[in-house]
């Protein structure tokens, strides 16, 4: 117990501390204080970067860390890691990294004081933040707020005019379509009718800003009219059941186009969203069936088929697999039967397959769409079909060879051809690959050893190229710093060491001193941090990192201390590299020059003095 004071009491005067150097550091972030006082150090100690990063994607532990696919770019071999040790992740794919409100913002889009109300709220810390936001993150916090009220206002007025009796004859078409009324208030249906009054509503309490920025009206002739007029309501929420956008249909079938969705906006975008997830994402299915259109989420649904979400008429994109893999691991594609479909399903299923997803494809004949399907044959029927889904890469293979007839030899060859690009080149995993070229032996009668060395032939030439492709882009990355990045990198590298080591090591504590940096921001958080570790404070990592605005220096810091050093020696070598090295001597020299033009003497004696030393060293050893 009285430990545990002794440990408030120091972590108060710590974080005082802690706070000081943040304003140091980073002036630009003015009014920030509040936050960072209440919340920054509280968040990061009672929230485990593990519990929130495994909320969106599946963690399997490797050793000492944690590793996944990554939810920020596309791969299929794991490159992610999060440290429980750090409280940091990094991915050594597209090298983005930071702590566990980096992570948040990142995944969910939002600036840095939104992220850190997330994690708040999960850790249940309660704080005022209204004060505390910079300016440009409080304009922006503040029109997402109001457009979402924005369209919660909107909602429940479409709500109330659905059940109204001049209304009627939307009541009557969700009537005619099989839509019992209990499932139109579980999907929050409603009805928009024209001439309505709903501009002059909001108006009384949003801005003409505000209004605009929603994208529900347009402007015609100086009047603004609401584009769903005459529609019937889908609204379209997000997953934490805020309604974000609407979709609307006509009702009477005499006017186009059938659908309308709205555009997108700040808090809406419909490569990001999928309709019904905020209740799918409840289902205790292992796996999410994905339907095109809105009545095939709400006929499913209906029928008591819980996992069923839809794609706003746009094609399924990457953003879409990271939001199902947060969930499940399983999608089982149920797109319209046409060709339009049958294409669809083609891309979609490379899409969340080269995303880590394990998919499979159902066909549905007789109908032209799921909600069809299910009301001329019934739920136990689609059930079926669902259990009898086929693997996306049999699919595939299906439509490929429907094109040829194989009986000709020359349409034998280029179906092999197709066969190679299509099939067997997106086939990371090996033991999936045998099974894919016994299977083109089965189909075109040809011997597998002979498939299997024409195929390695052609993915050599291929996968040279992308190497070399892969090899320049690094190349790149690493010659586009500018001198002063690499300087900083230099400084970044010292001081991620120095607080890694010093806590533990008196020798690396006092081998590192001002002196050492060269860049004016990194000098002055270093001396800040060695006054606290010099008073006996630890200072994690992830909190350091809090500190850090630039992605590019974030990514360097995360995957440097990924690396870590194991033993003391290493972490004093890399220390006297880092002091050594070329850029620092550049740095040191360009000092010099200047210092000599100002004719300040004093200061060219000091880093002749420096340089040589460095060089003596270098010598010595
Ligand atoms: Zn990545």
């Amino acid at each position: 117990m009285e430990q545990a004071l002794i440990f408030i009491k120091n972590a108060k005067r710590y974080f005082k501390k802690f706070v000081e150097i943040k304003l140091n550091c980073l002036k630009k972030r003015e009014g920030e204080r509040d936050v960072l006082e209440r919340v920054v150090e509280q968040v990061l100690s009672k929230v485990d970067i593990v519990d929130v990063v495994s909320m969106y994607v599946p963690l399997k532990k490797v050793g000492v860390n944690f590793r996944a696919l990554c939810p920020f770019h596309q791969e299929r071999t794991p490159s992610f890691y999060v440290s429980p040790s750090k409280q940091i992740f990094h991915c050594f794919g597209c090298g983005v990294g930071g702590n566990v409100i980096h992570f948040v913002m990142r995944i969910e889009n939002l600036t840095f004081t939104e992220a850190l109300k997330v994690l708040a709220e999960k850790a249940k810390i309660d704080v005022e933040f209204s004060q505390s936001q910079s300016a440009k993150d409080r304009a922006l916090a503040k029109q997402k707020e109001e457009l979402i009220s924005l369209h919660h206002d909107c909602f429940e007025y479409f709500q109330r005019q659905l059940y109204l009796r001049e209304n009627i004859d939307a009541a009557r078409y969700i009537l005619k379509r099989g839509i019992r009324k209990e499932t139109a208030k579980q999907f929050g249906l409603g009805f928009c009718p024209e001439n309505n009054n709903l501009y002059e509503l909001l108006a009384k309490k949003y801005s003409k800003e505000i209004i605009d920025k929603s994208g529900i009206f347009i402007e015609r002739n100086g009047k603004n009219y609401c584009r769903f007029e005459g529609r019937l309501i889908f609204p379209i929420f997000d997953t934490m059941n805020r309604v974000i956008g609407f979709g609307g249909r006509i009702i009477d079938d005499s006017r186009a186009p059938k659908y309308m969705n709205s555009p997108d906006t700040l808090i809406f975008s419909k490569s990001k969203v999928l309709y019904g997830l905020n209740i799918a994402k409840l289902s205790k299915e292992k796996d999410f069936v994905v339907v095109e259109g809105y009545m095939d989420v709400i006929s499913l649904h209906q029928e008591g088929i819980d996992n069923v979400v839809g794609v706003l008429g746009t094609a399924l994109t990457q953003d879409h697999s990271f939001l199902l893999r947060r969930y499940k691991n399983e999608v089982v594609l149920c797109l319209d039967s046409d060709q339009a479909g049958k294409n669809a399903t083609f891309r979609s299923g490379d899409i969340l397959y080269q995303n880590g997803l394990m998919v499979k494809v159902m066909e549905l004949e007789n109908a032209k769409d799921p909600d069809e399907y299910i009301k001329k044959f019934g739920k136990d029927a689609f059930l079926l079909k669902k259990q009898n889904a086929m693997f996306v890469i049999d699919f595939k293979i299906k439509q490929i060879s429907s094109n040829y007839d194989l009986s000709k030899s020359d349409q034998k060859i280029r179906f092999v051809r197709e066969y190679f690009e299509k099939i067997l080149m997106p086939i990371s995993n090996e033991v999936e690959r045998q099974e894919y070229i016994k299977k083109l032996s089965q189909i075109t009668q040809i011997d597998e050893d002979a498939i299997l060395k024409e195929f390695t032939k052609n993915e050599n030439i291929k996968l040279k190229r992308i190497e070399s492709i892969q090899h320049f882009k690094q190349v790149q990355q690493k010659s586009n710093l500018t001198e002063e990045e690499r300087i900083k990198k230099n400084d970044i590298d010292l001081l991620s060491i120095y607080v890694e080591w010093a806590n533990k090591s008196e020798s690396i504590r006092n081998a590192v001193t001002e002196d050492d940096f060269c860049t004016e921001d990194i000098k002055i958080l270093f001396s800040s941090i060695k006054n606290l570790i010099n008073e006996g404070m630890e200072l994690t990592y992830s909190m350091l990192l809090t500190f850090v605005d630039d992605e590019k220096v974030l990514s360097e810091l995360t995957s440097f201390s990924s690396k870590g050093f194991e033993t003391e020696e290493a972490a004093k070598r890399a220390i006297e590299e880092l002091k050594t090295n070329n850029n620092r001597m550049l740095w040191l020299r360009r000092e010099m020059l200047e210092a000599q033009k100002r004719g300040d003497n004093e200061k060219v004696l000091k880093l002749q003095m420096l340089i040589r030393k460095i060089k003596d060293g270098k010598e010595g050893i």
